[in-house]
């Protein structure tokens, strides 16, 4: 418990910040075999890449290359410059987990060097509308196929798979499993010991939420590593099945709370005006204190919809 509380003393990750549309300076993470590398080793040929926004994860056999989720364009073309020196390559498979921004802006970057591209079928429509809603000029760079429920492709000797479980952070979030390096990217149905961020704009659902998390879990084995969008600057963006249902359990404290101060008649902004969770300080972080407020209006608003 107490190097928990460390890990959420230390702060919190640079997406969560974007989430809110902070801007700060953020150097590049040490890569775990070289010194000057962003890229970071995972299992295998695979591994993780960090910038501003949600974590890249990559899959580079020396002749396959796969690419899930692409930052920001100052991202993609970060990444780009470590996985592709001499700018020669070709991305086998690009897919989006999700339509966030954060996710999907360095598509414009990304998507030229890619022979395919894949995400869940309303991944498109999100994307526009989200560019319309947050004011930004041009035009949606999506993905070529779409999939409605599940996913399934071979890449030199990895079998990629993806599944859509129905509404939780957004009405477009898939998870990826890369089958022989048993390497799953969750996108953000996990941030790994924060607060989340729910799109309900976007079709987000709390008690989908819960339930993708549960059924997720029950998929895969102890020994799959999961990749997170977001981490705690401690606790990191990868992990194990275990870490889903501390998301699920912040889920059903984020409702309990909410839920008893609706049967006692308290006002929503009056609910909102907490930091943490009572009986839940792991995901209290003292860097972003606006995160459980929007959270239990995201409640609130989820628990009284008609
Ligand atoms: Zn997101």
């Amino acid at each position: 418990m107490t190097s928990r509380r460390n890990f959420i003393k230390s702060g919190i990750g640079a997406g969560a910040l974007l989430i809110l549309g902070a801007r700060r300076g953020m150097s590049l993470p040490q890569a775990a075999g070289t010194a000057d590398s962003p890229l970071k080793g995972l299992r295998g040929n695979m591994g993780t890449f960090e910038h501003q926004g949600g974590t890249i994860l990559w899959l580079d056999s020396g002749d396959e290359l796969v690419v899930v989720d692409t930052q920001f364009p100052d991202g993609a073309r970060a990444f780009w410059s470590a996985i592709a020196p001499k700018g020669e390559r070709k991305i086998d498979l690009l897919m989006n987990t999700h339509h966030h921004g954060d996710h999907t802006a360095g598509m414009s970057v990304l998507k030229p060097h890619a022979l395919r591209s894949v995400a869940q079928k309303n991944v498109p429509d999100l994307q526009r509308q989200q560019m319309k809603q947050s004011g930004v000029k041009g035009e949606a760079v999506t993905a070529d196929e779409l999939f409605e429920t599940e996913w399934k492709a071979a890449v030199g000797k990895e079998n990629v798979h993806a599944w859509y479980y129905g509404p939780a952070h957004t009405s477009g979030d898939a998870v990826i499993h890369f089958e022989h390096a048993d390497i799953v990217h969750m996108g953000d149905l996990v941030f790994n010991l924060l607060p989340a961020y729910i799109d309900r704009s976007a079709g987000a659902s709390i008690f989908g939420w819960i339930d993708r998390l549960e059924t997720v879990h029950k998929q895969f084995s102890d020994s799959t590593i999961f990749v997170y969008g977001h981490g705690n600057t401690g606790a990191g963006i990868s992990g194990t099945r275990a870490d889903l249902l501390v998301m699920r359990d912040f889920f059903t404290a984020l409702l309990d709370y909410t839920q008893k101060g609706i049967a006692a008649g308290t006002s929503k902004d009056d609910l909102a005006r907490i930091e943490k969770l009572p009986g839940f300080p792991e995901h209290f972080n003292e860097g972003w204190l606006t995160a459980v407020p929007m959270n239990v209006a995201a409640a609130y608003e989820e628990l009284t919809e008609e």
